[in-house]
């Protein structure tokens, strides 16, 4: 059985091919900059150790870009399977379920309809999935195809957390609310470590440091409460997004500069967090080895950073009245051992005894970085949202 999983953005369309006997990744790879100027094309074919690495490539839209993916996957050099029968069904990731979905479901076109309907909630992302969808289809109707949402397993929050306290008819009418996004990396990520924790009920936060970065509190397996948003502009400070702030701010700077809804969007989205405030990057670390020259902006959006992340632990403790154990996992989550440890330093209060050591030693796979006696456990943990996109498609399609 093989799922090919498939993350179509607006100019750019991830795929991996995934072998469910042995959840091995057979060969995976990115097309990016589809339908704009030079379009470039990556691949890897992990069985050989064949890498095409930023290769030209015309893609001049989707459908040509899943055509080069399926063509290339079906090569008698550099392939992996010797014709297209061999994938047994697609797995898509999509940003947004609205309140349609609390799980993965088989695309038909109802579901097109629904996702369509939520598009308004995530301009940005949804209509880019909506089109990887069809284009699959098209190319290959036989197949099935399964949405997996980023916002479905965040659907079991209370009302007192999802909420936002705007008038209730833009709740009713509009649908304004928290979702919350990276939902399979939080589902995948509380899963292992309620497993490491070998306990049956469990608090856990999940620490999602990417680019884009949530957090979330996930009681006994069911989330409780998550930093993004309506959006996935909301909680912590990320690499260009501002995270929470003062809405009444950016309404401010929108009159102040005389910026359009655009603008004002783009400038909170693109142009904010770690690149806004260090000014050169919104890469940590670009961002670590200028603070280390004595960059003090660098450092200041350093401060900023982990100090956002140390206030919503403390407020998921809160929420879920104590932890029990605390999961880094993203790109900055799982390599970044400095964060990591400025982040830790001020959690003594909740029963963290942190391995400072062990910390900076770099290991592949999962770690506990805490010190044996310590009354809350934490981990580094290695994501992996392909696989339960795969796994997910694989359970509803089998
Ligand atoms: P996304 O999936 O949201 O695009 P990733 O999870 O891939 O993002 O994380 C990207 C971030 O991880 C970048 O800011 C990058 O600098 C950071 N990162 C990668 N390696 C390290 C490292 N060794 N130390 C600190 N940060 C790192």
């Amino acid at each position: 059985m093989k799922i090919l999983v498939i993350n179509s953005g607006s100019s750019s369309l991830k795929f991996e091919l995934i072998d469910m006997t042995n959840e091995k990744t057979i060969s995976k790879g990115i097309c990016e900059r589809v339908g704009i100027a030079n379009p470039i094309f990556t691949y890897k074919n992990l069985g050989k150790d064949i890498k095409i690495d930023k290769q030209e490539a015309p893609m001049k839209d989707h459908s040509a870009a899943i055509d080069l993916v399926l063509k290339t996957l079906q090569d008698k050099e550099i392939g992996v399977i010797s014709n297209v029968d061999e994938i047994d069904a697609i797995g898509h990731r999509v940003v947004h379920g609205g309140e349609y979905y609390d799980d993965s479901v088989i695309i038909d076109e109802e579901v097109i309809k629904n996702l369509e309907e939520v598009s308004a909630l995530a301009p940005l992302h949804n209509p880019a999935n909506i089109m990887g969808i069809k284009v699959m289809k098209k190319l290959l109707p036989e197949k099935k195809n399964v949405a997996v949402f980023d916002t479905a397993f965040h659907q079991t929050m209370k009302p007192e957390a999802y909420m936002y306290p705007l008038p209730y008819e833009d709740y009713t009418e509009l649908k304004v609310r928290k979702y919350g996004f990276h939902g399979t990396s939080h589902k995948y990520v509380s899963e292992v470590t309620a497993k490491l924790l070998g306990k049956e009920n469990s608090k856990i936060i999940v620490c999602h440091l990417g680019n884009g970065a949530s957090i979330s509190a996930v009681k006994d397996g069911k989330v409780v409460d998550t930093s993004m948003g309506m959006t996935p502009l909301a909680g912590i400070m990320m690499g260009t997004r501002t995270g929470d702030i003062d809405p009444a701010a950016s309404l401010y700077v929108m009159e102040k500069r005389g910026l359009s809804i655009k603008e004002i969007d783009t400038r909170m989205n693109k142009k904010s967090g770690i690149l806004g405030i260090f000014g050169e990057s919104s890469d940590f670390r670009d961002l670590e080895n200028a603070m280390k020259a004595g960059n003090e902006r660098a450092k200041l959006a350093y401060d900023m950073f982990c100090y956002r992340v140390k206030f919503y632990i403390g407020a998921y403790a809160a929420a879920m009245d104590g932890v029990d154990a605390i999961a880094f996992t993203g790109g900055i989550g799982e390599n970044g051992s400095d964060p990591r440890a400025t982040i830790c330093e001020g959690l003594s209060y909740l029963g963290v005894k942190f391995d400072f050591e062990k910390n900076g030693i770099r290991t592949s796979g999962n770690v506990e970085l805490s010190m044996p006696d310590s009354k809350i456990k934490v981990y580094k943990i290695e994501t992996a949202e392909e696989l339960v996109i795969a796994r997910d498609t694989y359970r509803l399609t089998k």
